[in-house]
């Protein structure tokens, strides 16, 4: 296996890209390491490091509320990649744009906001069958306590929504609809756009988590319309510990803080206190200022190479695996939606996926294995969990044929 520009994708110096990934170049039990595990977390390119160090190095400091050098230093850092995010996703305006701590964050805050506020008995929340846990349980939780009723959209046995089924949820009840854009556990590429619509037709706001789909399929949020959309820095090869929520201005307006505290407050007195302006009423306490600076040179990352160019690189990559799966015997795969992220979903009959996983690992090949916290999907599927191999830009053929090779032989060994 070596580590070669791939011809596949020829606006991509996949060497290059290599070279930036400290991580990817070292041995796990005596074999070059094979990272697959992308859509649980990325690898960050030095320049991401880089940023992080020098921020700790060279001007660590509280933000906003500074009038020394380093304080300027840090909050000029930290709105810019503010401004950053607002481009790559393409918002109106950068008070648009809440810092979180993640997906999970961001789903949570709208939850407990927006829903506790605006949800009441008996009104209607639509999630779909395929969503994370962080897109599920908080939905429950608020729907226990403001009466409102959790409702599900069905989905096909390859993975995909039932659209129909979709439409014949929506009602004058519908107050809020939350679905993925792509899933986690099967690759699916949602019909967003569609769903979004659809629900502004029955006057709902829609929310996507799009944890998955950013570093993948393009996120205009104007054009999508969409009214929130969360999603993680650590899975676009930026930090963990930070993440984005978008919310359009005049719904995080109306909406309640979130917790209080540190920079949310305009006044306080023991009697009142009154709220700062977005984004900063969202953003209580000290935030996670040098995962959010460096986020930046990730967004810097991915906007370089370009997300089509890097798409293109990474269905080079499903298409070579997923057949080559196929000719495996005893494999099955667990979501063949026709437009899928580079995900790949199986299960081994006869063999559990904790056990390949731990058989690949020996192999210095990095996969996840479980329910990939979709145990509604996994019910639904009649499956305690997958192996799931997931890709990013960095990834080459020549890992996906040596996966293949390994796969095939453990496989074929047990028969
Ligand atoms: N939603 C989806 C589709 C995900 O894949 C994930 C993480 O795997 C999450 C939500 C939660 O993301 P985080 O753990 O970064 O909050």
């Amino acid at each position: 296996m070596q580590d070669t520009t791939t011809s596949n994708a020829p606006s991509i110096d996949i060497t290059a890209v290599r070279a930036r990934f400290p991580v990817l170049h070292q041995q796990v039990n005596g074999y070059p390491l094979v990272y697959f595990d992308n859509a649980a977390t990325t690898q960050k390119p030095q320049q991401v490091i880089d940023a992080l160090t020098r921020y700790y190095n060279d001007y660590n400091a509280n933000i906003h509320r500074g009038i020394h050098t380093l304080a300027e230093h840090a909050t000029a850092d930290f709105e810019a990649t503010r401004k950053a995010v607002q481009a790559f996703i393409h918002a109106r305006e950068a008070e648009e744009i809440i810092f979180t701590s993640g997906t999970t964050g961001g789903i949570n805050l709208v939850a407990q906001t927006y829903g506790r506020t605006f949800l009441k008995k008996g009104d209607e929340v639509i999630i779909s069958t395929m969503e994370h846990h962080s897109n599920i349980v908080p939905w429950q939780l608020v729907c226990e306590q403001t009466g409102a009723v959790l409702k599900v959209i069905p989905i096909t046995t390859s993975g995909e929504l039932i659209l129909d089924e979709y439409k014949k949820l929506l009602s004058d009840k519908t107050r809020l609809v939350s679905v993925v854009y792509a899933s986690n556990a099967l690759g699916t590429v949602n019909p967003v756009n569609t769903v979004i619509r659809l629900a502004h037709e029955a006057g709902a706001k829609v929310l996507i988590d799009a944890a998955q789909a950013v570093v993948h399929c393009p996120v205009d949020v104007q054009e999508m319309d969409c009214d929130f959309l969360v999603f993680s820095g650590h899975k676009l090869y930026g930090p963990t510990g930070m993440g984005i929520l978008y919310g359009k201005r005049e719904l995080l307006e109306a909406m309640p803080p979130y917790q209080g505290g540190g920079e949310m407050i305009s006044e306080v007195t023991f009697a009142r206190t009154t709220f700062n302006e977005l984004p900063y009423k969202f953003e209580a306490g000290t935030p996670n200022i040098g995962d959010v600076i460096a986020m930046k040179r990730a967004l810097e990352f991915v906007s370089n190479l370009g997300k089509p160019a890097i798409a293109a690189h990474e269905a080079q990559l499903l298409e070579r695996i997923t057949a080559g799966l196929q000719d495996i015997p005893g494999i099955r795969i667990i979501g063949t939606a026709p437009h899928k992220i580079g995900v790949v979903s199986f299960v081994v009959e006869g063999l559990h996926h904790f056990d390949l996983g731990m058989m690949l690992d020996a192999k210095g090949i990095a996969i996840r294995t479980g329910h990939h916290c979709t145990q509604p999907l996994m019910d639904f599927l009649g499956i305690e969990g997958t192996n799931r191999a997931s890709f990013a830009v960095y990834n080459t053929p020549e890992e996906v044929d040596y996966f293949l090779d390994t796969v095939g032989q453990i496989v074929r060994k047990r028969k």
